[in-house]
């Protein structure tokens, strides 16, 4: 009996506010799936799973692994973008046996910079848009360009979630960058790069098999 084909999938690993979102945008032909959007749709909806993982979010923490992998399971398509999953070698490892991943990149970050960007970060409610004050500012001041709502900042983008988060990140991450190195589909980006770049050393190593 054959197998059916697993979906093919490019991971991107790195902490909130590295550029994967930007960078995923950008990436045409596959489906992104982000963890950290889902999970905010799931909140938003109010749902048992969004109830319980939102006073984690807020204070920084980790989402239990059994919740996280059934929401990604689900959104499945046969080539998939897995942006902020896994972040655990035990999620890398359910992880493996369900796709076969053909790239991983990880968007490795200086924390004061992080700091600096995401406490300047705003979004639109309305359209998700992401905007920067410093690096991408609206045209009008805290409005949204695209659908002309005021723009607001998320609750977790203040200093000391963001600096417990990356606490956290960087003491579960570790052992996910080797697990992936040792397996030699381990990209590391500077992510203090400008887009442009980042997205042509990714484009380049998915497309142009060297
Ligand atoms: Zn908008």
């Amino acid at each position: 009996m054959r197998k059916e084909t697993p979906p093919n999938a490019i991971v991107f690993i790195g902490p909130p506010g590295s550029g994967k979102g930007t960078q995923a945008e950008r990436l045409k032909g596959y489906q992104h799936i982000s963890t950290g959007d889902l999970l905010r749709a799931e909140i938003q909806k109010g749902t048992p799973l969004g109830l319980s993982c939102k006073e984690k979010i807020e204070k920084g923490e980790m989402v239990p692994d059994s919740l996280i992998s059934s929401l990604i399971e689900s959104h499945f398509s046969p080539q998939i973008l897995l942006d902020g999953y896994p972040r655990t070698v035990a999620q890398a490892e359910w992880l493996q046996d369900k796709v076969h991943i053909s790239q991983v990149f990880f968007f490795d970050v200086d924390v004061d910079q992080l700091v600096e960007r995401l406490t300047n970060r705003r979004v639109c409610s309305t359209c998700k848009c992401v905007y920067n004050l410093v690096f991408k500012p609206p045209v009008k001041p805290f409005t949204c360009d695209k659908c002309d709502t005021p723009l607001i900042q998320r609750a977790d983008d203040n200093e000391q979630v963001i600096r417990n988060r990356m606490r956290v990140y960087q003491s579960e991450t570790a052992p996910l960058i080797d697990f992936y190195k040792k397996k030699g589909i381990l990209t590391r980006l500077d992510a203090g790069n400008n887009p442009d770049a980042l997205a042509k050393i990714i484009h380049d190593k998915i497309f142009k098999k060297s």
